[in-house]
């Protein structure tokens, strides 16, 4: 479908709608008078899903599964019925639909319900799959002629990072302390980072699991992700340049990560997958793709000081990915590494060729020695306290939009040093 389905819900056909009738992502609400359970997007609205199905309105055929609190139960039963349940939640909503009376009293208006996490995170992984961001990064921290490592053509690198830090939008995030040692200090100290950042990424959801010792190809991975959420991987560039090697980010990028709301459904972005671009070396066989498996989806982050207006800092788009999710998901199962369902894939900082597309402050600031500017006046090089982080995306269609929602979080001074004697 790359037009707009029209829905008898009038706000879902405006074409500067992100939850069209194509759309129906998938969260967790919560209202004054009912705790949370699954609904979708739709226009102004949450659709009910919980009490949908417990009205028998919606059936699925593996018992109740949207009056939890997370998609996990959906997710772990399929894709078969992943599209059973768009299939008839469309039916409900589409225009004309004989349903209309009958699903109306479970409209929620957006703006009267909570929003909790989608899923229940299992484990997250981040990787660094944006040529450019890792041009960039690879040339401020070692130089232009080591800026790619020698793997980086070859294998998607990532690392493990903490699903226990990973919150939903609108979550405030505190600034953290941590070792640093600038090239000025004779010695490491125990300070708050001064260089506090984002990272625009978007994450993409496991759905279906995969067995221990059994590696998955690349269709196969792309077959198994349910769908993909905006992701904010704050890291502490202080902290993150003293301790990275030789094992890689721990605590600079372990205070908290950000996901939207709404985890898109792969079906609704079908119409906007786009190759990933020409390999500079070929690939080994396991992780050649079959197809187009990035997806168009412009992105951009804006950042609001407190009290201020907000300047959109960065724009760029997913297609700018060296690897897609499901080479990245290939890759980490290549050593038998098993998959659970709720399992967080971060694609890295999603940068572009131009300065304005760069994803990180790091890069927008070339390392703390551009500071740019905002439109009220104020300069930055990093995060300073109290301001807040927003990411937006959307895939554009013939005259809708995919949207994600919003991905905010707003960063607090840090605490007074925790450990003084
Ligand atoms: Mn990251």
């Amino acid at each position: 479908m790359t037009s707009l389905q029209r829905s008898w819900v009038e706000s879902a056909n405006r074409p500067d709608c992100g939850f069209p009738l194509n759309n129906l992502p998938c969260g967790v609400f919560s209202t004054t008078s009912q705790g949370p359970r699954c609904g979708m997007a739709i226009g102004d609205f949450v659709l009910d899903l919980g009490n949908l199905e417990a009205h028998g309105i919606l059936r699925l055929p593996y018992g109740l599964l949207l009056g939890l609190p997370f998609w996990n139960g959906v997710m772990a039963a399929g894709p078969k019925l992943w599209a059973d349940l768009r299939a008839q939640v469309t039916a409900l909503l589409i225009e004309g639909s004989d349903q209309q009376a009958a699903v109306e009293k479970y409209l929620v208006p957006l703006d009267a319900a909570t929003l909790h996490m989608p899923f229940t995170l299992s484990e997250y992984t981040d990787f660094y799959a944006s040529y450019h961001h890792a041009t960039n990064v690879g040339t401020m921290f070692r130089g232009a002629e080591n800026a790619l490592p020698p793997n980086w053509l070859h294998i998607p690198i990532g690392y493990n990072g903490r699903a226990s830090s990973v919150v939903v939008s609108g979550t405030d995030v505190r600034r953290p302390w941590g070792q640093v040692k600038g090239p000025n200090d004779v010695a490491p100290r125990f300070a708050a980072s001064a260089r506090f950042d984002i990272e625009l990424e978007l994450g993409a959801v496991v759905g279906v699991p995969s067995d221990s010792g059994h590696p998955v190809s690349v269709a196969q991975a792309d077959a198994m992700i349910f769908g993909y959420v905006l992701l904010n991987d704050w890291s502490a560039r202080d902290i993150q340049a003293w301790e990275y090697q030789p094992l890689g980010p721990f605590q600079s990028k372990a205070t908290a990560t950000s996901i939207s709301p709404w985890i898109v459904m792969k079906a609704a972005l079908e119409p906007f997958r786009t190759a990933t671009p020409p390999r500079e070396v070929p690939l080994l066989p396991h992780l050649r793709e079959p197809g187009p498996m990035l997806y168009d989806i412009a992105l951009e982050v804006g950042l609001t000081p407190d009290g201020g207006q907000e300047t959109i800092i960065c724009r760029t788009n997913y297609a700018e990915m060296y690897y897609s999710a499901a080479q990245q998901l290939a890759h980490h199962t290549s050593c038998g590494c098993p998959m659970n369902v709720g399992d967080l894939l971060g694609s890295g900082t999603i940068s572009g060729p131009l300065k304005e597309n760069r994803g990180s402050l790091l890069e927008l600031s070339w390392g703390g020695k551009e500071p740019f500017a905002l439109t009220d006046g104020q300069t930055r090089c990093f995060i300073e306290d109290n301001d807040t982080l927003t990411l937006r995306g959307y895939a554009k269609g013939q005259g809708y939009l995919i949207g994600f929602g919003t991905c905010t979080g707003k960063v607090l001074p840090a605490l007074e040093n925790p450990f003084t004697a």
